[in-house]
């Protein structure tokens, strides 16, 4: 099977360990999404897997497509196909989002392979039409003076041309207005298919309204304590997150 399979893994940051053991496997072609309480490692897991320096891996696997991540450096891992959505967060001014994203096609190219500018903004328009983007858009320099709804903008037509295996999103609740939500959705649901496996990181269920997950996993504690379907989101936003640490209080 075509996964992407965490196995185990355990992650520290300046020594205070916040992954515990935490395992979990995203088939390709299915979305499952990650809910927890505040501070209970999920921006950590997103880093991790995407190989940041910070997160010292201090045990355990991570495969993609049977191909192992642990241990190669962030950019090698975004070559072999997962993708991060806040990978390039700060502005880069001065670089158009079309240069931008052309540098990192080309840099997944096969050797001997090339992209003509043609080729290229033949595409890149495209997917832009794809997802509703105004052509302005592209000349405009990477994240500068973005708002919220436009640096989402920028992510998906990012994702949309690199073509990962896998997708990672950390939603962060913060700063996120309703259009910028309707924006990552849409992007999502647009890519949603079988090559494409999509983990969804958010705090809050509302996300889950626009892009219903094949699965649901509640995350306490470094780990995962409870999965399910998409019921399991609306239990979450009725119930909130306190009978999670009273299930985890209960297995600890
Ligand atoms: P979540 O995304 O679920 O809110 P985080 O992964 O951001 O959780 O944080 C998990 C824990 O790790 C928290 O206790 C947080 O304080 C700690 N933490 C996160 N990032 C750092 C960091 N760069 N340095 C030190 N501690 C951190
Ligand atoms: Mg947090
Ligand atoms: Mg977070």
């Amino acid at each position: 099977m075509n996964a992407l399979e965490i196995k185990k893994l355990n992650v520290s940051i300046n020594e205070t360990q916040i992954l515990k053991d935490f395992s979990l496997t995203v088939p390709q072609g299915e979305i499952h999404a990650i809910m927890g309480p505040n501070g209970t490692g999920k921006s950590t897991l997103a880093k991790a897997l995407a190989g940041h320096e910070d997160y010292e891996i201090t045990s355990g696997e991570v495969f993609l497509n049977g191909e192992q991540i642990v241990g190669m450096e962030a950019d090698e891992i975004s070559r072999a196909g997962l993708f991060m959505a806040f990978q390039y967060p700060s502005e880069i001014p001065g670089v158009s989002i079309a240069n931008f994203i052309r540098a990192a096609r080309s840099a997944r190219l096969e050797d001997g392979q090339k992209l003509s500018a043609p080729d290229f903004y033949k595409e890149l328009y495209e997917e832009m039409d794809l997802l509703k983007i105004d052509r302005a858009f592209t000349s405009r320099s990477v994240n500068e003076g973005f708002s919220g709804g436009e640096k989402k903008r920028c992510e998906i037509l990012q994702m949309a041309m690199l073509k990962p295996k896998y997708a990672v999103l950390d939603e962060t609740d913060s700063g996120l207005d309703i259009d910028a939500l309707k924006i990552v959705a849409e992007g999502v649901n647009a890519m949603r298919g079988p090559e494409l496996g999509v983990l969804l990181i958010t705090h809050y269920q509302r996300l889950l309204n626009y892009i219903v997950p094949d699965k649901v996993h509640v995350m306490f504690d470094g780990r995962i304590v409870e999965s399910g379907g998409p019921e399991l989101a609306e239990k979450l936003e009725s119930q909130g997150y306190d009978w999670v640490k009273d299930f985890d209080a209960v297995t600890a």
